[in-house]
């Protein structure tokens, strides 16, 4: 039996892999790694491989989960599992408050188990590719990362027409990876040339799509942090090419095209629900700016019942926004609708699926489905 996590999103540490009835995991935190003892870190994304292991009963234990980041996390979550790396199920998973406990036994030799479905850069340059074949669609990166990588964006329609502008962006948190089926489900569905509503959302907007902002972070094992250590998505107020040359070249290029309408795409790990958190705390927040927030969410609800808008982040109060975000500070600096997309790291309680959890094909219905909400908006983002 060998575990191994050197790949693409892999992460994990083995402290002892001799007895497959007691094997000891550890989740490697983000980078910076010295912080004091105690201190909690950027720790819950977890990927790895174990070959050797057909018909073996595996207890896996990940230990000193206490210092994890987001304990909420742990009760009611079952681990990933996949034997082809394309079917993932979830597998018994138990949590004592320090160890996380995944009991299974594999019907195949090799068994990869992650905190949920991986999306890895090559399927990322596979949908850029594909998308990039369509019709209407540009490839403009919108700049380099700091290990050299392209930030993909997609521009679909005239950038020079005077119609609204629409920003999709995925993947600040690497370790999200629902935010990556979301996408691939979204691109499918709006760059479909035989759907109607796609071809309304194009006709009346030019659409700006990152796909994955943050790819050093994913490919490193990341869980909320590019290759310097930076949480992207506290970055917004004053990013910088040193530190964050992600989100710096992003807000660039949404200053050149302007923003109308952003829709930010990640993964809660506590809440088992999708719902959407709003700029409402941004300093001057306006009636029109809530009026599109009420409608776009009525709209999601009705297109696809996975979304709803019972629970959530509780609503910043007047000024209380949090501006190195990318949700207020794009509703701050263009004075437009924003809003950032959760969904669930364990399962939608309202409709549970007790063989998947959430899953990557509820993640790319939930894209797909959210064209409604975005024609049910476009007429009214500049009036
Ligand atoms: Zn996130």
């Amino acid at each position: 039996m060998q575990v191994s996590s050197t790949f693409d999103s892999g992460n994990i540490e083995v402290l002892a892999a001799d007895d497959p009835s007691d094997v000891r995991l550890r989740i490697r935190p983000d980078p910076p790694t010295d912080t004091p003892d105690g201190v909690k870190r950027f720790a819950q994304w977890f990927h790895f491989r174990i070959d050797g292991v057909r018909d073996v009963a595996l207890t896996l234990r990940l230990v000193d989960m206490e210092r994890t980041a987001y304990l909420d996390g742990w009760p009611g979550y079952r681990a990933a599992v996949s034997t082809d790396r394309i079917s993932w199920t979830r597998a018994d998973t138990a949590f004592d408050g320090h160890t996380l406990t995944i009991t299974v036994t594999p019907d195949a030799d090799v068994l990869w188990v992650a905190y949920f479905a991986p999306y890895d850069l090559t399927r990322v340059a596979d949908l850029v590719g594909w998308a990039a074949q369509q019709p209407g669609v540009a490839s403009r990166p919108v700049g380099t990362t700091l290990d050299g990588r392209q930030v993909d964006r997609l521009v679909i329609g005239d950038p020079d027409r005077d119609v609204p502008v629409v920003w999709v962006i995925a993947r600040q948190h690497p370790g999200e990876s629902m935010a990556s089926w979301w996408m691939e489900g979204f691109l499918h569905r709006l760059l479909d040339t035989h759907d109607a509503l796609s071809a309304t959302l194009r006709d009346k907007a030019t659409l700006h799509v990152v796909p994955h902002i943050n790819p050093d972070g994913s490919f490193r094992g990341h869980l909320r942090t590019n290759a310097s250590g930076a949480n992207l998505n506290r970055e917004w107020a004053e990013p910088t090419l040193e530190r964050s040359p992600e989100v710096w070249h992003t807000r660039a290029a949404m200053d050149a095209s302007g923003v109308d309408l952003c829709l930010d795409v990640h993964g809660d790990e506590a809440l088992p629900y999708t719902f959407i958190a709003g700029a409402e705390g941004i300093p001057g927040y306006t009636a029109h700016q809530a009026d599109l927030l009420e409608r776009f969410l009525a709209a999601y609800v009705r297109a696809n019942p996975d979304f709803q808008t019972t629970h959530g982040y509780p609503k910043d109060p007047p000024g209380g926004a949090n501006l190195s975000m990318c949700t207020a500070a794009v509703a701050k600096r263009f004075d437009c609708l924003s809003m950032t997309l959760e969904m669930p790291f364990k399962d939608n309680a309202d409709r549970p699926d007790a063989v998947h959890g959430w899953s990557p094909a509820r993640c790319l219905r939930m894209g797909a489905t959210a064209l409604h909400p975005m024609v049910a908006v476009v007429d009214r983002l500049r009036t």
